[in-house]
């Protein structure tokens, strides 16, 4: 064994791009090791990047797969959302809520759009939905009558009404869509009420959608717990117009 006491260098040639790199003489194995090329760092670092960039896009992916979100609705953006003029505002609105989520984020600020059947108010949420899931955010999209049916059939695929109620509680952007189409059943308020009020609890955003024309009728249709929850949380974006699907 050489009996070297200081940790020698000597020049070596990288087997891979060629330039002098340095060895190592390491006493304690009675090796020279050769020190990281440029190149293999630069490689390293690239790998790194592929495995981050690859995991995001399964996360991403995943996200997608399960947001709930229709097939008609899978694509809407807001660059092909048509606006009129009464609903540019609505759009500009909702673009900017998508952009700076992580602001409303912040104090669980949530939207209510509120409009006609038809007037683009789910096109603009699954907009905002969409916008979110391609930065890699989680968001569950959920039409009000589904969720009903969804807790009522919940035995039925072995999943409880409390592992439903879970997931729509934990997801970091939740959109309740078409609530308040009729009065709600004692089950439709107690489920509505488990969700927004853990939800409002944890500061997680919840985006509605809904054809009232003013929210006191959520009053009617809900409760007056759950109107103030709504009321107190969410910022109203209006679409006044005629309904698209005739245009
Ligand atoms: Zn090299």
């Amino acid at each position: 064994m050489e009996n070297k006491t200081v940790f020698e260098k000597r020049d070596a040639v990288c087997k891979e791009c060629g330039c002098i790199i340095s060895e190592t003489f390491i006493p304690f194995i009675n090796k020279w090791v050769t020190d990281k090329c440029e190149c293999q760092k630069l490689k390293e670092r690239q790998e790194r990047a592929i495995t981050e960039t690859n995991k995001r896009l399964f996360t991403i992916r995943d996200y997608k797969r399960q947001s709930g979100i229709e097939p008609r609705y899978k694509t809407a953006s807001f660059d092909n959302f048509i606006p009129a003029e009464q609903t540019k505002k609505a759009l500009r609105t909702a673009r900017l809520y998508a952009e700076k989520f992580t602001e409303a984020e912040k104090n669980g600020t949530g939207l209510i759009f509120t409009g006609n059947t038809g007037s683009g108010k789910t096109h603009l949420a699954c907009a905002i939905a969409n916008t979110l899931l391609e930065n890699g955010i989680q968001v569950k999209f959920i039409t009000y009558s589904y969720l009903l049916q969804t807790i009522n059939s919940a035995n039925d695929y072995g999943v409880t009404e409390g592992e439903t109620i879970r997931s729509l509680q934990k997801a970091r952007l939740l959109i309740i869509d078409d609530i308040a189409a009729q009065n709600a059943s004692e089950k439709g308020r107690s489920v509505m009420f488990s969700i927004l009020d853990k939800r409002i609890n944890n500061l997680k955003p919840t985006i509605f959608t809904s054809n009232v024309t003013s929210l006191e009728e959520l009053k009617t249709r809900f409760n007056e717990q759950i109107y103030d929850r709504i009321k107190g949380s969410c910022y109203k974006i209006e679409l006044l117009c005629e309904s698209h699907r005739n245009l």
